[in-house]
């Protein structure tokens, strides 16, 4: 017997939720057994809108929901949190400062992560969505000191989903047949889409991906510039992919997965990616939220230049964040 599992989303009248909420309160990530108490978290201007997905999440009658909570306190949001979605972020506007858009986002996630430290369970199992997320995750592991550091992550699956679908595509195999891709580093457009790796139907992709040069000009920037193409094309951003990729996270993290995923996790050292930063790891799920990254991967000179530029990123935004606290 499941006892019921308590998901907390931020964000929760944001684009995002509004994608992800049918596949949480569905069972389709926890679990068709798993029930589910949800609590939605907004800022004042948003509960309005809030009070309308709540409406809806009533109207789909979702058999595993017991219980539904919107508000726009953190305190009650967190209460006993087994799992936090944080997707509410603010928003680049047109004009604005990198750094003003992360002195708004460091309070933020000062705030939540004072409010997690104090009422979330200590088992909880973050995913930061709301960007620049690597950084949001470190800001908020610096004032929730009580829950470890493994217990918060950074969201790269979306660029490793794309990057699995790339290969994919471009090999003419379907996406179960594709395995061994990664995302090292940055939720940014230093990321790098690693597939020197890849196979597709057991083998090595990268011939008949074209070679080097055609990864380096041509598909490492398609998934490094996806977002953006998606914003353009549709007029607004990748919300569904994107909570596609929250769920397919937090199933492999807590139910385990038989492929190697990407995930932002604390950096150890491996790599030479000093401790410090949150960085994106191909990983091994073991299943109950427990990971390793992945050791004795062999990165060769191509990997390793776009390596050093997404680590020297994260380190300089590292700073900058460090000096808004
Ligand atoms: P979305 O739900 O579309 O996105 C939420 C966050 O996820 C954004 O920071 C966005 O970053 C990020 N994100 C990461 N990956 C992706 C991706 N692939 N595609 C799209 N977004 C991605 O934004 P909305 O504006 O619809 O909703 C934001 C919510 O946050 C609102 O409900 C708002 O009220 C709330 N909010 C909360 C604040 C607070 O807690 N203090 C402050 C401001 C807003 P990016 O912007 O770079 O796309």
């Amino acid at each position: 017997p499941h006892g019921t599992l308590t998901v907390c989303i931020t964000g929760g009248a944001g684009q995002i939720s509004y994608s992800l909420l049918p596949l949480i309160a569905s069972g389709e990530v926890f679990g068709h057994e798993q029930p589910i108490e949800l609590r939605l978290l907004d800022i004042k201007p948003a509960l309005e809108a809030l009070n309308g997905v709540v409406m809806e999440l009533h109207d789909c009658s979702f058999p595993l929901l017991r219980g539904i909570v919107a508000t726009d306190d953190p305190m009650v949001a967190f209460r006993h949190a087994d799992v936090a979605v944080l997707a509410g972020s603010f928003p680049r506007r047109p004009g604005m400062e990198r750094r003003e858009l992360l002195a708004k986002n460091v309070n933020i996630f000062k705030a939540h992560g004072h409010a997690l430290d104090q009422v979330a369970s200590k088992n909880v199992k973050i995913v930061v969505v709301g960007n620049p997320s690597n950084t949001n995750a470190l800001v908020l592991s610096h004032f929730a000191p009580s829950i470890p550091k493994g217990n918060i992550t950074a969201l790269t699956r979306l660029d490793h989903n794309r990057t699995v679908s790339q290969v994919a595509l471009r090999t003419g195999v379907s996406v179960n047949d594709v395995d061994g891709v990664a995302i090292w580093g940055n939720h940014s457009a230093t990321q790098y889409p690693d597939m020197t790796r890849a196979t597709a139907k057991g083998e090595l992709a990268m011939p008949m991906l074209g070679g080097r040069k055609v990864v380096a000009e041509e598909i490492i920037p398609c998934i490094q510039k996806r977002g953006a193409a998606v914003l353009k094309a549709r007029g607004f951003s990748s919300a569904m992919s994107a909570a596609n990729a929250i769920g397919d996270h937090l199933r492999s993290w807590l139910m385990g997965d038989s492929k190697i995923v990407s995930m932002a996790v604390a950096s150890d050292g491996s790599y030479h990616v000093k401790a410090g930063v949150y960085f994106s790891f191909p990983v091994r799920c073991v299943g109950g939220g427990e990971y390793e990254i992945v050791q004795g991967i062999e990165l060769g000179e191509f990997s390793r230049k776009y390596v050093s530029a997404t680590t020297e990123e994260l380190f300089a935004e590292r700073e900058e964040a460090l000096s808004l606290l």
